[in-house]
């Protein structure tokens, strides 16, 4: 555990935790690496503090692994791989406000660009000061959130061309649906944006690495694959859905864990938890798990379990921001400060990100995102403990 300024803090920390392999991170890289096509460039996706597990961390063990670039959503985020030393090419996605540009120069940053009018900023910057900024125009192939139409984007890749202060890079787009069973949208994306990519072509410009393709497209679009392809699920061993292809060995990087901070004895007609939903049938025995969903947890009612001794203990009425009560009558070797896997392996049990979005009504990637701050992360396998 470390405080804001990297100095070590010197109290123990809370008993629940997120607790990331680092060693299983690199052997996803090292699976996906064999997996991919020869000459593939893999970049590693590490916005939102790589899905919850640590930017500087994953970033650091993705570029050992032969990743060639990283990619943020914000000038923080971008700032926060610069002040560890990571001297990697690091890709922004999304837009720019004209006051966050110094900073993206002095970060020695490349940017997303979907729009004349950023062109023209980041030129006139970039200009005055001497440099050449490194571009990646952003394509809208269907998604209608950032970007030049498919149909208009070598407009704006010629007037990029010709502005001083700026150095084309890079082409690149978004799937919207690359992971589900019906490709026929994202079909109709890779046709977008290949027409786009020769037309820049065949106006006689270097459209440099062109890259579509997260990490359903990676998995099940290899005609999609291009020079990069940008990872942020997959690497952490989570896959963006049950259809997609699975590469063997692959396994989830992160796990949730918790204590037992109380076991107890309940009576019939007792009551659990807030707003009356759970009253014990008959003679219980109950653990309180000392976190909640003010910790990122789905806010569930008799819904869902967690692993206590290798055995799946139900979650019992509605679960608080600090606190969540499972039933234990069926594992009566549990006692205080057991170990609890909330997200993950315990035994032969699994509990996984897919699980917990059903329970939470949302997708894999909201449960991972949603882990707070106030969850220590602890590294496995190559990491300090922060
Ligand atoms: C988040 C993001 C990715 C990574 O997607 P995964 O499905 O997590 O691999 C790739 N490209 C863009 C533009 C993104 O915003």
């Amino acid at each position: 555990m470390s405080d804001a300024t990297g100095q070590p803090i010197n109290r123990p920390t809370r008993p629940a935790w997120l607790e990331v392999d680092l060693g299983q991170l690199a052997e996803n890289f090292r699976l996906i690496r064999a997996d991919a096509p020869a000459g593939l460039a893999i970049g590693s996706v590490v916005k939102d503090a790589a899905y919850g597990h640590g930017a500087v961390e994953v970033a650091r063990v993705a570029l050992c692994q032969g990743a060639t670039c990283l990619l943020v959503s914000n000038l923080d985020e971008a700032a926060e791989l610069r002040d560890a030393g990571i001297t990697a090419p690091v890709l922004l996605m999304g837009e720019r406000m004209e006051s966050e540009l110094p900073a993206c120069l002095e970060l020695g940053l490349s940017l997303a660009i979907g729009n004349a009018p950023a062109a023209e900023g980041a030129s006139r910057l970039a200009a005055a000061l001497g440099q050449a900024l490194p571009v990646h125009v952003k394509i809208d192939t269907g998604m209608s959130r950032y970007g030049a139409r498919w149909d208009a984007a070598l407009g704006l890749v010629e007037k990029i061309v010709a502005l001083p202060g700026l150095r084309l890079d890079g082409l690149f787009s978004h799937f919207s649906m690359s992971d589900e069973m019906d490709k026929s949208f994202a079909h109709q994306q890779i046709s977008r944006f290949r027409a786009a990519c020769s037309a820049v072509e065949r106006a006689g410009l270097e459209a440099g690495c062109r890259h579509l393709c997260n990490s359903g497209g990676f998995l099940d679009l290899p005609q999609a694959h291009l020079d990069m392809v940008r990872l942020g699920l997959l690497p952490l061993g989570v896959y963006p859905s049950s259809v997609c292809r699975r590469i063997d060995g692959i396994h989830p990087v992160g796990t949730l864990k918790t204590r037992l901070a109380a076991v107890r004895d309940i009576h019939r007609g007792d009551n659990v938890g807030y707003g009356l939903h759970y009253q014990a049938p008959g003679e219980r025995r109950i653990g309180v798990l000392p976190l909640g969903y003010g910790d990122g947890y789905p806010r569930v009612r008799n819904a869902g379990h967690v692993l206590v001794r290798g055995k799946r203990a139900p979650i019992i009425g509605a679960n608080a921001m600090d606190s969540t009560m499972v039933d234990v009558t069926g594992i009566p070797e549990a006692v205080a400060w057991d170990e609890v896997v909330l997200m993950g392996q315990q035994g032969e049990c699994e509990i996984t990100a897919h699980d917990l979005a059903a329970w939470k009504g949302t997708v894999s990637y909201e449960v991972l995102t949603a882990w707070r701050s106030r969850l220590p992360r602890v590294y496995l396998n190559g990491g300090a403990v922060h």
